[in-house]
């Protein structure tokens, strides 16, 4: 398999000291666990000195930075006034909204403190391009979970511009590497509903896990560390959008949860970990007397409810046949049950749950 480097360069044969370009980048740490920063400094190829050093004209990281205090912040500002419009802002953990930011306050400017709040919201508006590094960054994650104290919100939340989204708890080093290094050397990569670029986010990690076959032949993992399928202890898997299973976590692409025995528990998705709790508790069945639903139709319906944004319940209502009449009415003519998700083609099932979804919003 060829190498993120080695695809972003092919040109240069995969050596970066053969290109020039570098973008000035500032990382903004808010309320995080510094989680996406420690997995950055895992990066194998390109790795983080590559990346800091040569690709990028890394400007500010708080915890690899020796500066302190005034003398850091001046670094913020000198870039602003240097290259605005002309930098990757990345950031890192929700933004406090709740007294003004004062729950988060990342250094000193002028001698009074800079609250995450107003370092997002002011180089947020005069960069080249915002990036949300995280799954609190992008969707909340658990700093902005009940009852949320600080009143913590999403990046996207708190600018008035797009912010692309990458998500994961924490986010693979590849993801962000290769989320910034296309947005230097291509522009904006394509993205999906939820701005996460789709290079990473396109697929169910169900469609691509080591375990599939298990799942079809109904072999259930009992407790973590057995070798099936951990579907019934949890996975989160058929409704979750990463390439966890093709890339691997580890640095040089060794594991990943199900590989070391333990569910998916959808670290990615809009709402986690709410949405996703409890961990250990499967999705609701699909198997009903004399029926076996194709766990296929399971991903591509889950995928249609996910891309139109409606939330984990709607989708167990969906899996379980909880549904409004309507939506029910549109998958189920009158005196039929589940056997219609095994008989009607994919893309008419489909199109029948999108149009029931569209007139569900417009009631
Ligand atoms: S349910 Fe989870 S463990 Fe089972 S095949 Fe799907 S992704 Fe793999």
């Amino acid at each position: 398999m060829r190498n993120l480097k080695q695809i972003c360069w092919p040109g240069a044969g995969g050596d970066l000291s053969k290109e020039k370009k570098r973008l000035p980048l500032i990382w903004l740490g808010t309320n995080t666990c510094d989680g996406d920063s420690i997995s950055f400094l895992n990066s194998a190829d390109p790795n983080f000195m590559e990346i800091v050093t040569v690709l990028f004209d890394f400007r500010y990281l708080h915890f690899v930075m020796a500066a302190q205090g005034d003398m850091s912040t001046s670094v913020l500002d000198d870039t602003l006034a240097q290259d605005p419009g002309n930098f990757i802002l990345v950031v890192e953990g929700t933004v406090p909204t709740r007294n003004n930011g004062l729950y988060c306050v990342i250094g000193t400017r002028g001698g009074k403190p800079l609250t995450a709040l107003e370092a997002v919201q002011e180089f947020g508006a005069a960069a080249r391009c915002v990036v949300a590094a995280g799954t609190c960054a992008a969707f909340g994650g658990p700093y902005a979970a009940h009852p949320n104290p600080s009143e913590s919100k999403p990046v996207s939340e708190v600018l008035d511009r797009a912010v692309i989204n990458v998500p994961g708890c924490p986010v693979h080093p590849a993801w962000i590497a290769g989320t910034l290094i296309h947005l230097a050397w291509y522009g904006e990569p394509e993205l999906d509903d939820f701005h996460r670029p789709l290079i990473f986010y396109g697929e169910t990690i169900h469609n691509m896990c080591q375990r599939r076959h298990y799942f079809d032949s109904g072999i259930f993992a009992a407790q973590p560390g057995d070798p099936w399928c951990t579907y019934r202890i949890g996975c989160k898997g058929p409704v979750t959008f990463a390439d966890c299973p093709s890339r691997q976590w580890n640095s040089e692409h060794v594991s990943w949860p199900v590989k070391a025995g333990t569910p998916c528990i959808g670290c990615v998705n809009p709402g986690f970990p709410e949405r996703d709790m409890p961990f250990f508790k499967h999705l609701p069945d699909v198997n009903l007397p004399g029926v076996t639903v194709n766990a296929n139709r399971i991903g591509a319906i889950a995928a249609t409810v996910t891309a139109l944004g409606i939330g984990g319940h709607f989708t167990a209502g969906v899996l379980k046949g909880r549904m409004s009449k309507k939506i029910r009415k549109a998958l189920h003519p009158p005196g039929t049950g589940f056997e219609l998700l095994e008989t009607t083609p994919a893309a008419e099932l489909l199109s029948r749950i999108r149009k029931a979804l569209l007139d569900k919003t417009k009631e």
